[in-house]
């Protein structure tokens, strides 16, 4: 039984899908005019989590997710850098592509492209101007937010509250174009000739960012979608704007379950481009050889909570990591001299960890609680592989058990750097030699060299070990 905080109603609830077996599953991309931030991989990384461990448990996931490739920003960089906006948008979805591939984000089954879908907006805004939820002004249309009965209700805002903050953000233009200052577009008309225009039956405009999703979540997946993720910056107005526009024009419940991950701080401190600790996973990736360790650090944190991305928080993680590695090697080196068949108690110790493991993550997907019981694992591993007699079954077992939790997280590989070369395995045979023959001092002179070449080597009482440095 898996529990989910719904956004919505503010509890955690039993999940059950629509389709037994089968989830829909909504989560908002990133706009695609500049290289993603470590905010936007986090987001992709907790519910790439979320996904994953739904397939752990036996569902059969649509995934799909989006790129906003027209929008103010893509135009204003389009302008800046004298191309026009389709060239801006592939640059930065294919990076965002490149970049996301080294953190292990498994591709959405559908990444769908606000561009590609122009002809369905039109359809869906025409049916909200039909049914009274839009209207048309000087060529931009308008949904009517206070029409829809509950509006604001999923980031728990007030409507009055609401109505006065958006009075103080519209200038004196956009007043006599809205009815109410707290209506928003879903369609914008086109401001300059250089601009990416489609005709439409309100003139020549674009789409507005909420109405894509909206838009793309029913062509996809379906009118009623079991999940829709997103960071919870987005609750309002992005997602508030989502569901008013979507049960508008379906007359249906769109989402069961509102899922939102927290912020990313750096050096405990908010991101923002004007303290200048806007950290790019494109820089970040370029400076940094182990992206397993970004990944760890931004999947075992708990999703609904605060991340401080740090030098300290990363070092941690990487500890971590290196722990996790360590404890797998160890035990893999007895493959190869144990004996036939397993050991019961260590094997009904091992299945008390998956457990834990799998009461963690049901409960609303508490990563850091699930990587404790693996790091039980670790522990069972190192202790196993000491023992002077292991049993091959369990050692596979304990392996495969290892590897399968920590896949939930997206750590698929554990054998870093496995390449060795030809010389660094025949010094590492030669070494063997050595000390069956008792030629210690050979013994030593071959692990000085191994070492030197970055291979570290440790006897052990089952015999010689080694890692990469
Ligand atoms: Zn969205």
């Amino acid at each position: 039984m898996i529990k989910v905080y719904n956004t919505l109603t503010r509890e955690k609830e039993i999940f059950k899908s629509i389709i037994p077996g089968k989830i829909n599953m909504y989560v908002c991309g990133p706009t695609v005019y500049n290289y993603i931030h470590i905010g936007n991989a986090r987001s992709s990384i907790a519910f790439d989590v979320v996904r994953r461990y739904f397939e752990y448990r036996g569902y059969q996931v649509n995934y799909v997710s989006n790129f906003t490739d027209v929008d103010d920003k893509i135009i204003q960089r389009a302008r800046e850098e004298g191309v026009d906006e389709m060239t801006i948008a592939n640059k930065y979805a294919n990076a965002f592509i490149e970049d996301t591939l080294p953190l292990n984000i498994q591709p959405a089954t559908v990444r769908a492209r606000a561009t590609e879908v122009i002809p369905d907006i039109i359809v869906f805004v025409q049916d909200l101007i039909n049914k009274g939820y839009a209207y048309e002004a000087k060529g931009d249309v308008y949904f009517r937010a206070k029409k829809f009965k509950g509006y604001g209700i999923l980031a728990h805002q007030d409507l009055n509250e609401m109505a006065e903050n958006a009075a103080g953000r519209l200038n004196d233009e956009e007043m006599t174009r809205k009815e109410d200052p707290i209506d928003f577009a879903v369609w914008k008309a086109t401001q300059a000739e250089d601009e990416i225009s489609w005709e439409s039956p309100w003139g020549s405009g674009r789409p507005g960012w909420h109405i894509e999703c909206s838009v793309m979540a029913q062509k996809y997946l379906s009118n009623t979608i079991d999940i829709h993720g997103g960071g919870i910056d987005l609750a309002f107005p992005h997602h508030t704007n989502e569901m008013a526009q979507s049960e508008a024009h379906t007359g249906q419940k769109f989402v069961n379950y509102w899922m939102h991950n927290g912020f990313v701080n750096v050096n405990n401190e908010k991101m923002s481009k004007s303290l200048g600790n806007f950290t790019t996973i494109h820089d970040m990736l370029k400076h940094y050889d182990d992206p397993m360790t970004i990944r760890l650090l931004l999947a075992t944190t708990q999703y609904r909570r605060p991340i401080n991305y740090s030098s300290d928080t990363l070092t941690q993680a990487r500890v971590a990591l290196d722990r996790i590695r360590t404890g797998y090697r160890n035990l893999s080196f007895r493959l190869t001299n144990a004996d036939v068949g397993k050991d019961a108690d260590l094997e009904s110790a091992i299945k008390k960890q998956i457990n834990i493991f799998e009461m963690a993550m049901d409960d609303d997907f508490n990563t850091p609680n699930a990587l404790a019981a693996v790091f039980e694992l670790v522990t069972l591993a190192n202790t196993y592989a000491d023992n002077k007699i292991v049993k091959i079954e369990t050692v596979q077992y304990l392996l495969d058990t290892i590897l399968l939790l920590l896949g939930v997280f997206g750590i698929t590989e554990l054998n870093d750097k496995p390449q060795i070369t030809d010389a660094q395995k025949q010094l590492l045979a030669a070494r063997v030699s050595a000390r069956a023959a008792h030629d210690f001092e050979l013994s030593d002179q071959i692990r000085q060299q191994l070492s030197e070449s970055g291979i570290i080597v440790e006897d052990t009482t089952q015999g010689q070990r080694w890692h990469q440095a």
